[in-house]
């Protein structure tokens, strides 16, 4: 019933096999019969775990945790309008990575890995790391060599190996491809077992509106973990009956690096290629999104969108945000001022006020030293 398929050649394989993609070089995705016990999940711990019906992991004994998930939602002002954000920058390691982390690194634990490969722009590193630091488990990050030290730190205190590597973001992620070769991959954007854990936000949302699903969720998007886990767990949620439908998920990328706005704004078959300038959302600036066709094809299915935001209005996001009492981070910033864009063009288009809408905060400003208040500026 459960097991591993390409998306490319639709082999399939077990779930208890150690591969991180299919022999024919394909993506890897999950299936997987998830179950909502609602009356059960209502007595446990207000951990994302207390879905465990719906997490692909075999024996409770391999499950790496540090109680992680069921971050509040609550209500945040946008100009006039008030929109419903969930918490995900209060995670233990600082941003929402923590979701996929958990049960990729349990995953690891289950299947007897002990050594493991991961590239990231920051978050997911400091989340795989922290994990495998509980887990005992060896791991190798490679990271852009400008990664925010910040971040770079913070992979370090973990123990994890870390690799600075020079050029491009996907210059990083080819190194760490090739490495991969020898050993276990736990990519974030790879491995399906990180999007199996990312898919508990939904599952939270759908449970703090009282097991109804949002009309509208606006969420960041580079490599798609939590767009592309929001929407597995939603269409997890439908098939089993306890939802109508896939909410409208709109994605928010940075204008400086948006290959999947372009595709899907230009109607394009395959994911376009971008020149990518920097932006200081450097969490979502992802210029070959390994999942893109799959993001794209999600987006259009809810009904949704892609929109872009620039580092100006990110700025002033991020800014408002913080003396709101949210200390985010630029790449978060770069959501809310996203759900501040898709409010301004739907008041223009319609007045529709019953629409629900969710939004995230996904990583904390803690790890951001960076400065770009000037003191004249007020
Ligand atoms: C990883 C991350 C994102 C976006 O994730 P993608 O998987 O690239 O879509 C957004 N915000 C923060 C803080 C992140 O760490
Ligand atoms: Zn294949």
């Amino acid at each position: 019933m459960n097991f591993l398929t390409c998306i490319e050649c639709n082999n399939t394989y077990p779930l208890s096999d150690p591969i991180w993609r299919c022999s024919c070089g394909g993506l890897l995705d999950i299936e997987f019969e998830a179950a909502f016990p609602i009356k059960k999940i209502a007595e446990r711990k207000p951990t994302m775990w207390r879905y465990r019906e719906a997490i692909p992991i075999v024996e409770d004994k391999n499950i790496i945790t540090f109680d992680e998930g069921f971050t509040p939602l609550i209500p945040v002002a946008f100009n006039e309008r008030s929109v419903l954000v969930k918490q995900d920058h209060v995670f233990a390691s600082g941003s929402y990575k923590d979701r996929g982390a958990t049960v990729l690194i349990s995953k690891i634990k289950e299947l007897g890995i002990s050594h493991v490969i991961e590239d990231s722009s920051g978050n997911a590193g400091c989340a795989i790391a922290m994990y495998c630091a509980k887990a005992n488990i060896t791991c190798d990050i490679y990271v852009p060599a400008k990664t925010s030290p910040g971040k770079l730190a913070q992979i370090e205190h973990y123990g994890a190996n870390v690799d600075r590597i020079m050029g491009s973001r996907e210059d990083c992620a080819k190194a760490a491809l090739s490495a991969a070769a020898g050993h276990y991959y736990a990519s974030h954007s790879w491995n399906p077992f990180f999007f199996h854990g990312t898919k508990t936000f939904a599952f939270e949302i759908c449970e703090q509106l009282n097991w109804e699903a949002p009309d509208t969720v606006i969420l960041p998007v580079g490599n798609g973990t939590l767009l592309l886990g929001a929407y597995i767990g939603f269409s997890e949620l439908v098939l089993a009956g306890v939802i109508e439908k896939i909410p409208k998920l709109i994605g928010v990328q940075s204008t400086n690096c948006a290959p999947l706005y372009k595709t899907i704004k230009s109607d394009l078959p395959e994911v376009s290629r971008i020149d990518p300038k920097p932006t200081i959302a450097e969490g979502i600036a992802i210029a070959e999104p390994v999942r893109g066709k799959q993001i794209i094809k999600a987006v259009k299915e809810s009904g949704g969108d892609i929109l872009v935001v620039n580092d100006s209005e990110i700025q002033n996001s991020l800014l408002s945000m913080e003396k709101n009492g949210f200390y985010i981070e630029p790449t978060s910033a770069a959501t809310t001022a996203g759900v501040n864009k898709y409010l301004e063009n739907r008041n223009r288009n319609d007045d529709d006020d019953d629409e629900l809408i969710v939004s995230v905060f996904t990583g904390s400003g803690l790890k951001y030293k960076k400065m770009f208040r000037k003191k004249n500026n007020d």
